[in-house]
């Protein structure tokens, strides 16, 4: 039997799941790493946690396919003996006006970015033992209103809504729900699409004047996973350089 704590990490194979999957298995979890369609980056992160000394295994799972993620949690069961954190990562951006925005796109961003979470929340409050913690990635561009963002910023604020009432559902299990809302971080959803102009504006945006890096937003997530997170429950933590 594992006495580790264990992680899902949903979308862990690159960018900022696959920080979070590497800074929890340093903090000592045992990880799940999601992922949808990159087989390679996912197995790639899990030998450099194993490399370190730690534990994890990857999991193919699309977070929109209701049965993929109960596969994805009887996985993570089987393979380490239960789940205590589940990371809410998984995301996909497309940029573009409310306008210009076909059916068929909104579609896709609310199933992967909403009902995915919505999926994999079901399941954490079925399934996670006493003591746990549900994190969602949400995103600051819900508080920037910039153009561009509309159905993906109602992805996330829809997210962010869910988040508070199940902190609320799970009362008398010790189990906190948590989002972290990103603000512009190097990863290939932020760079993919736009213009270098775009990225310079964006990179200064914040009164720090850099992107952030998803070891900045890795932080985050392991401070609300661990032991010094436990008295934040339903809130939402900017992590956004002050951009907003
Ligand atoms: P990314 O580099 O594009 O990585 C996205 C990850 O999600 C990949 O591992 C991808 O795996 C996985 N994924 C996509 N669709 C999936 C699905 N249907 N089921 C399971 N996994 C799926 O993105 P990122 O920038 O790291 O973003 C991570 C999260 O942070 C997202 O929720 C995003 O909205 C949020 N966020 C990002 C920023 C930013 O500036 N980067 C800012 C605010 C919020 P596959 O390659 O296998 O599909």
């Amino acid at each position: 039997m594992n006495s580790k704590r264990v992680a899902i990490v949903t979308g862990g194979s690159r960018g900022i799941g696959s920080a979070i999957a590497e800074r929890l298995a340093s903090d000592g979890l045992a990880v799940v790493v999601n992922y949808s369609s990159s087989p390679k980056a996912a197995d790639e992160v899990t030998q450099r946690i194993t490399d370190a000394g730690g534990e994890a295994k990857s999991f193919q799972a699309d977070v929109s396919d209701a049965d993929a993620v109960k596969g994805l949690f009887d996985f993570a069961t089987e393979s380490f003996g239960g789940v205590d954190v589940l990371v809410n990562n998984a995301g996909i951006l497309k940029m573009q006006t409310i306008a210009e925005t076909s059916d068929e796109e909104f579609g896709r961003l609310v199933d992967i970015n909403l009902k995915g979470c919505f999926h994999t929340m079901r399941e954490a409050s079925r399934q996670l033992r006493d003591g746990g913690r549900v994190i969602n990635l949400s995103s600051s561009v819900i508080g920037l209103r910039m153009p561009n963002y509309g159905v993906y910023s109602a992805t996330k604020a829809a997210v962010e809504a869910m988040s508070a009432v199940l902190a609320n559902e799970l009362r008398g299990r010790r189990i906190t729900v948590n989002s972290v809302a990103p603000g512009p971080t190097a990863t290939k959803l932020f760079l993919d699409d736009k213009s270098d102009e775009l990225i310079d504006r964006l990179t200064k945006m914040s009164p720090l004047e850099r992107l952030g890096e998803p070891s900045d937003i890795a932080s985050v997530v392991s401070f609300l996973a661990g032991p010094d997170g436990a008295w934040v429950n339903g809130q939402t933590l900017r992590a956004n350089g002050g951009i907003v």
